[in-house]
């Protein structure tokens, strides 16, 4: 991907240097070792939407609400590659979103997205970087510890800058997802369903954000032409790594359909590539369709 030279959004607070520290993580009033966070990032939160709620039930408490001082946001510095990078990616995701929602007769809101370290607050609680990327509806930022990059490459084997893009990217499909009311509207038959049922909800909220990212793939693509070959390739291997199946499989447990909260790697890669083949968002129903 040739994003060098292009545009970036003003939409990035940098809280890199914000503290947050070591040690335990306070949510719901209790610390969180490693071993339960390890836990969640397996059960599939990895790109959730609001990981909190899992991390919150596995420390027995509820997240803990948004209490800590922020200081004035502020930007990356100008030399700083990988910002630039995400910086570059989120403007192109406004320039697109902006485009699509003010065709369908809408408009859109851009979302900030927030560079942390190790914690931050959210207003979903405290958001930390080993629950991966995630989005948060209450306050619409899309969080990222760039460390998580690493993850990526070297833990989970999806390297490549365009895999990078499409996590952004697909995080900020909840975004839209948001903007849409999808996301409320969820939440609403979140709370009077089994939890199967909810976990079958979120893999449509999931590769809904998946098809999400391949619609802004596409127009991405035919306005900037600045992908290589194998880019594409790289982001349908990150979508493969990160299925359920095969973060359960890797972390050596059985494959348990139920519990899936993202879909499998099948279905992340057809959804990315339902939506990057056409470019149309009325094609990433995911909640109409009969088979995922
Ligand atoms: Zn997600």
């Amino acid at each position: 991907m040739r994003w060098e030279g292009n545009e970036q959004s003003d939409n990035v607070e940098d809280r890199r240097d914000g503290g947050g520290g070591g040690g335990g993580f306070p949510i719901g009033g209790r610390s969180i070792g490693i071993g339960t966070v390890a836990v969640a990032l397996i059960a599939g939160w990895i790109f959730g939407i609001n990981p909190l709620t899992v991390l919150g039930l596995l420390s027995g408490g509820e997240p803990a609400p948004q209490v800590q001082q922020q200081g004035p946001a502020h930007k990356p510095p100008p030399d700083d590659r990988e910002a630039a990078f995400v910086s570059t990616v989120l403007k192109n995701t406004e320039v697109v979103w902006s485009d699509i929602f003010r065709q369908n007769g809408g408009s859109y809101t851009p979302s900030r997205l927030v560079l942390f370290r190790g914690v931050t607050p959210t207003a979903c609680g405290t958001g930390q970087s080993a629950m991966g990327p995630f989005y948060c509806p209450g306050d619409q930022k899309v969080y990222i510890d760039l460390g998580f990059f690493d993850t990526l490459k070297n833990q989970l084997g999806a390297p490549g800058v365009f895999a990078q893009a499409y996590v952004i990217a697909h995080e900020i499909g909840h975004h839209v997802q948001d903007e849409l009311g999808i996301t409320a509207k969820v939440d609403q038959m979140r709370g009077r369903v089994s939890p199967a049922q909810a976990n079958a909800l979120s893999v449509r909220v999931e590769l809904q954000a998946d098809c999400l990212a391949g619609v802004w793939a596409h127009h991405s693509q035919q306005s900037k032409q600045w992908l290589d070959p194998g880019d594409i390739e790289a982001a349908m291997n990150a979508a493969q790594k990160i299925g359920d199946d095969a973060l359960q499989r890797s972390a050596g447990r059985a494959v348990v359909p139920d519990s899936f909260t993202h879909g499998t790697s099948a279905q992340r890669q057809r959804w990315f590539g339902a939506g990057f083949k056409s470019g149309n968002m009325q094609d990433c129903d995911t909640f109409a369709a009969k088979s995922l």
